[in-house]
């Protein structure tokens, strides 16, 4: 018993993280992280349908209810995943301040937020070089099956 309660709760944890953040640009190792626990717990759910519907087939009990407060879940989860997918491509399109640490438009030449040169970190770039969103998406999850 508690599976739903727990694997809610789960879900709030990670929607917490990030969802109250959406309009920010946060770090992309952070996004990335949170997208692949988004991911975990999409992938959880659906496992958790399919069990409680062989449940239901099988036996005499109603899941419809904990059916129906799952698959809100997971629709809010995949809403969630959008908007971090989409910030990870926002954070691709900028370069950091090496000093403040502000996310600026791609070429800039000072800082918008505390007006210090912006340094190009070479190594930085190559962690936000294109392949990272092939990476990304061809994890343990099959993205199709989840989106
Ligand atoms: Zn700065």
């Amino acid at each position: 018993m508690g599976i739903f309660e727990d694997v809610l709760q789960n879900a709030k944890a990670v929607v917490g993280t990030v969802g109250k953040k959406a309009g920010e640009v946060v770090d992309l190792s952070k996004l990335k992280l949170a997208a692949a626990d988004l991911k975990s717990e999409i992938a959880q759910k659906y496992q958790i349908l399919g069990r409680i519907t062989f449940e239901e087939m099988t036996g005499s009990k109603d899941y419809s209810k904990n059916k129906a407060e799952i698959i809100e879940k997971i629709k809010e989860l995949k809403t969630q995943l959008e908007a971090v997918n989409d910030m990870i491509a926002g954070a691709k399109q900028k370069v950091k301040c090496q000093f403040c640490g502000a996310y600026n438009a791609k070429g800039a030449v000072f800082c918008s937020s505390c007006g210090e040169k912006i340094v190009i970190d070479t190594e930085a770039c190559e962690h936000m070089s294109p392949d990272d969103v092939i990476d990304f998406t061809e994890d343990n999850f099959a993205d199709e099956d989840l989106l």
